[in-house]
């Protein structure tokens, strides 16, 4: 016949969470089968010791106490509630328990029982899902920021290596490309560095270069390992690894260090470094941050991409600002040339004719060019033209349009202008024309220059464009029958057939 009593042995025996007795001095007085297999000893090594062998310092020395202070006041932390502890195993080594203690007493005498769970699986299992959603999440962020183009490649990487900093906990690093100089030494430029300056001129070196990225030369270093490399460089003793290549004077201290490539594809792009960890690196969180380390290897391929690109824009705007230069700009003057002159005219032309706005033309032409240039010669006369556009320009109103329209002749548009307001304004021309002295280099007479000026009145008769020049065209050959350094206003009286 089975009896409570067997029910209970059997449950105490089978359990698999250790089932531990202790009195109220906090001796062991029994414990089951599962505390032998938790904790290491076998039975008759752990009766009569204070349960306090079972735990680590600071709580082993503490321990009396509390069933003292239990005793005292029924106040408890751990009696009736259940709590995560860590517990000490025969060998030595810590790991996580939960624990619940349940009081009793027999013949007035107060005993308590502990039940004991490892919890070393599920606590493992809770870090790395842990790490494995930080790992996620940074990554999320940190392709969130590459797409949205606002957000600053700094930000994105400063963000970046302070979720490396949290999911590590590290103290310091740092994540940077690899370059390399015209003799195609490698070098370090960093995109994102924690603040470890540790004196003014360091302070100093620091705020200047952060924002453009601080660069790293000497490879003869723990984190030049991995540059040379490609590797993973795990270090938890930095001060004595003979591979370091020692800290400047004054800089923090290095506990432990983990270097890390940075590749995308096959390619090594860049590194981070991580220093000061608790209880240092191993390479289990160097494998856990693999995908991390995938995603920023190919953020940073992404951003020389986009440099790429963007210099490849650059000089396609460059040359194409060129050659529209190219196409309405006249080489000699910089003033616009024929083709874009006739087009800024003739946009004015269609709308002041539309609105039945006043548009005049100044028909500009060089009084003996010819001579000009046989005298001097034909490098003078191009200086000559040069400085002639000078005086014109200098004589402007902003609203003009000014081109050369062919050899030593220009045509001005003046907009709003009436004829006699054109008159005007063209002997003004006339009149600065003449008073200017050409200067035709060292030590040489400088000269004098006139032109004759045709004014054409934008009328209904006026068909097009080119009827409009043609007419200020035949005004300035008739200023050229009557003398030259005049200005002539066309009429259709005087018209010739062009
Ligand atoms: P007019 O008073 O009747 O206008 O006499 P002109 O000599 O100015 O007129 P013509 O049309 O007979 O000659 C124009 C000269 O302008 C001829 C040509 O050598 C010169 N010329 C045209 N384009 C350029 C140029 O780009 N540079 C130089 N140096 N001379 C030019
Ligand atoms: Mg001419
Ligand atoms: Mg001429």
């Amino acid at each position: 016949m089975i009896t409570n009593k067997d029910i209970y042995a059997s449950i105490f025996d089978n359990a698999i969470q250790a089932i531990i007795l202790i009195d109220q001095h906090g001796i062991i007085r029994d414990l089951n089968p599962a505390t032998e297999d938790i904790f290491g000893y076998v039975k008759h090594e752990l009766i009569g010791q204070n349960v306090s062998v079972l735990m680590p310092s600071p709580y082993r020395d503490a321990h009396d106490g509390y069933i003292e202070h239990y005793l005292a006041t029924g106040e408890s932390r751990v009696i009736g509630i259940g709590r995560e502890l860590v517990a000490q195993h025969r060998d030595g080594s810590v790991f996580p328990i939960e624990l619940s203690v349940s009081s009793t007493t027999v013949d007035d005498a107060n005993f308590f029982i502990g039940m004991v769970d490892d919890v070393s699986v599920r606590k493992e299992s809770e870090y790395l899902l842990n790490i494995n959603n930080k790992v996620m999440r940074a990554i999320n962020a940190a392709l969130g920021g590459f797409i949205n183009a606002n957000v600053a490649r700094k930000e994105i990487f400063d963000s970046l290596l302070e979720k490396l900093l949290d999911i590590t906990e590290s103290k310091y690093g740092f994540i940077g490309e690899i370059l390399h100089k015209q003799d195609q030494t490698p070098y370090l430029k960093t995109y994102a560095i924690t603040n470890i300056a540790w004196s003014h001129e360091t302070r100093k070196l620091y705020k200047d270069n952060v924002r453009n990225g601080l660069e790293f030369y000497n490879l003869d270093t723990l984190f030049g390992i991995t540059i040379r490399t490609g590797e993973v460089v795990i270090s938890n003793n930095p001060a004595t690894d003979p591979r370091s290549g020692g800290l400047p004077k004054g800089h923090p201290s290095l506990n432990a260090y983990l270097g890390l490539p940075l590749y995308s594809g096959n390619k090594l792009l860049g590194m981070a470094g991580l220093s000061n960890r608790p209880g240092g690196y191993d390479e289990e969180l160097a494998d856990l941050l693999k995908p991390l380390l995938g995603t920023i290897g190919s953020l940073i391929a992404g951003y020389q991409n986009l440099n790429s690109r963007r210099k490849a824009e650059q000089e396609l705007y460059r040359a194409q600002t060129k050659l529209r230069r190219m196409a309405t700009q006249d080489p000699l003057t910089g003033i616009a040339n024929r083709n874009s002159l006739i087009d800024q005219l003739s946009d004015v032309f269609e709308r002041s004719k539309q609105r039945g706005d006043n548009f005049t033309l100044l028909f500009v032409d060089i009084d003996h060019f010819k001579s000009t240039n046989d005298s001097h010669g034909h490098q003078f006369g191009d200086d000559v033209l040069k400085q002639a556009v000078a005086v014109i320009l200098e004589n402007m109103r902003p609203s003009d349009i000014f081109g050369r329209y062919g050899g030593e002749e220009f045509v001005l548009g003046l907009l709003d202008c009436d004829a006699g307001n054109a008159h005007h304004r063209a002997e003004g021309f006339r009149e600065a024309m003449e008073k200017a002295t050409i200067d035709m280099g060292d030590g040489k007479v400088p000269i004098r220059l006139t032109i004759s000026i045709g004014v054409a009145t934008l009328d209904d008769e006026t068909s097009d464009i080119d009827a409009f020049i043609n007419n200020a065209d035949q005004a300035v050959y008739a200023a050229k029958r009557v003398g030259r350094n005049c200005v002539h206003s066309f009429s259709r009286a005087d018209a010739q057939p062009a």
